[in-house]
Parts: C-alpha cells; sequence; structure tokens
C-alpha cells in the first residue's frame, strides 16, 4: 500500500510557537469523516498534468516541479479534482511568470510538455461527471475547460477569481466556463472550520489560505483515509504568521489525529510513481472501464 510522501512542512518539527498554535486549534467532531466509512469507498488516481519550469531570475534552471491531477471514483461517480494546464502552455518557451517561486529570486513558467489531462483521460475512455478543484490558479483549473464540465469549487474561491482586481488567477482560462459553487455551509469536521459534502463518500474541507477560497477533499480508501489538498501544504516557510501557513497547520493537526491519512498534493513526484502504469490507490483490483 502506497503511504505517501509528507511535503516537509508537514514531517519537519515547526518552531514552538507554531507547534503550540497547532495545538490550540478549534476542534470540531469528526463524525462527518467517519461516516465516510460508511460509503462507497473511493478509488483515487493520479496523472501527470503538466509542468513548472523552475527558473533563477531569467535562466532556466533544468528543474521542474510536477503538475498533479487527480480521478476520484466512488460509487458509480468519476469525478475530477484539479485539473493541470490548459493547451495554451504546450511547449512554451520564453520567460518566467512575473509571479515569485519557491524561494527568493525565482519563478515558474508552466510548460506542458505530455499529455493533457483531458487527453489523458480520452486514452483511457474515463469520461468524469464532474470536475472539482482545490482553487483556481492556472496549474489547477487550466485544464477544465478540455474537460468540457462546469467547474466545482469553493463560492470564496470563485468570488475571488472573477474579481478583474484580483491578481493572481489565469482570466484566460477561466473565461466563458460555466460554474458549480460549492457552499461550506456545515460545520467544523477535526480542525477544519467548515465542511460541505459533495458527493457520498466525498467532502470538501475549508482550508483556506493558500488562496482565500482553497478547499481540500477528503475521501475514505477503505484503509485510510485520502486527503486531496492541493496548494494547502506549501506555505512559504517563513511566514508563519500568514493565513497559508494557518491552512498547513490544521492539515498537521488533522494527521496528528488520525494517523496514516494520505496527502495527495498538487505537486508531488511520489504519488506520480506509485500510478504510473495504471495503479489506483485504494483498491487492489484495476478499475473497471
Ligand atoms: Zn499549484
Amino acid at each position: 500500500m502506497f503511504e505517501g510522501q509528507l511535503p516537509p512542512l508537514l514531517k519537519a518539527a515547526l518552531d514552538p510557537v507554531s507547534e503550540a498554535r497547532t495545538g490550540a486549534l478549534g476542534m470540531g467532531p469528526w463524525d462527518p469523516a467517519w461516516e465516510l466509512g460508511e460509503q462507497p469507498h473511493a478509488r483515487v488516481r493520479a496523472y501527470p498534468a503538466g509542468k513548472l519550469a523552475l527558473f533563477d531570475g531569467a535562466r532556466p534552471t533544468g528543474v521542474s516541479i510536477p503538475i498533479v491531477a487527480y480521478v476520484v471514483r466512488v460509487g458509480d461517480l468519476t469525478l475530477t479534482v484539479d485539473s493541470g494546464l490548459s493547451e495554451r502552455w504546450r511547449g512554451t518557451t520564453g520567460e518566467p511568470l512575473a509571479e515569485q517561486g519557491p524561494a527568493p529570486g525565482m519563478r515558474y513558467r508552466p510548460l506542458l510538455d505530455g499529455p493533457s489531462f483531458a487527453e489523458s483521460l480520452d486514452a483511457e475512455g474515463i469520461r468524469p461527471d464532474r470536475a472539482l478543484c482545490t482553487h483556481l490558479h492556472l496549474d489547477h483549473a487550466g485544464g477544465v475547460r478540455a474537460l468540457g464540465l462546469p467547474v466545482a469549487t469553493s463560492a470564496e474561491e470563485l468570488a475571488v477569481a472573477l474579481d478583474p482586481a484580483v491578481a493572481g488567477y489565469p482570466r484566460q482560462d477561466l473565461q466563458g466556463l460555466e460554474f458549480a459553487p460549492i457552499v461550506l455551509d456545515r460545520g467544523p469536521v477535526g480542525p477544519f472550520p467548515r465542511h460541505a459534502r459533495v458527493a457520498p463518500g466525498l467532502l470538501a474541507l475549508d482550508t483556506a489560505g493558500h488562496t482565500p477560497g482553497s478547499i481540500s477533499f477528503l475521501a475514505c480508501l477503505g484503509t485510510s483515509w485520502a486527503l486531496l489538498c492541493g496548494d494547502a501544504v506549501y506555505p512559504v516557510a517563513d511566514q508563519p504568521d500568514s493565513a497559508a501557513f494557518l491552512g498547513m497547520l490544521r492539515i498537521r493537526r488533522a494527521l496528528a489525529e488520525v494517523g496514516g491519512t494520505l496527502v495527495l498534493p498538487g505537486h508531488d513526484t511520489a504519488v506520480l510513481r506509485a500510478c504510473a502504469g495504471g495503479a489506483w490507490l485504494g483498491s487492489d483490483a484495476p478499475a473497471e472501464g
């Protein structure tokens, strides 16, 4: 069984102030999560959906960060979580984006140099029923148009992403799409302040911080939970007072409370290796067509 590879901030010891904040987080009941265990168990598969080429200033470093999109099957439903890059990044060359990369002076350039997420699904005859997104940055929502489905994400994320005054969202990718807001109108689950049931066997959890409306999805694989969390586990490490850091602390607390939870983030090589060749997480049997 694939146990995942925890992102650095989830496994490293934190400073005493952050540890104390983690311990002091308000905790709600876990009941909505336990109930997942009684519903149809999910299977999850990860797909490469582009990459972020890293630049040191204007110079390509040759290093890139993978972009992961997921398919979740639960009951009769096939759902996608995030969707990778749009076709407009196919084989692109040129300048990196203006936004700051993972370290001072570093920048990214999105690059689609393999099949898009939609092409990978097409090739396998997988036709998703719904397209969910953890948030609407270009490396998570860019591929939704090609899936031909409305984009389901939190109502807060939609409000921010569609506000022309807010920078950092790919207007080009989002323009003219249909949207299906997920309203987190139910109470806390463990350290997560709000939740919604998006499908039988699948919860959306409030993990705001990376963006104001970032959410994660929790499913039960039968032997463990899977938390599909987008970029909620990658706050800037030296900004412990940021909203993004708090979102990450909520996930740390959840892991401390419920051991063995599989963290499935938006940029991860281990989960791609685990699913290479068509393997599904959460089932020993191959998924039927
Ligand atoms: Zn991302």
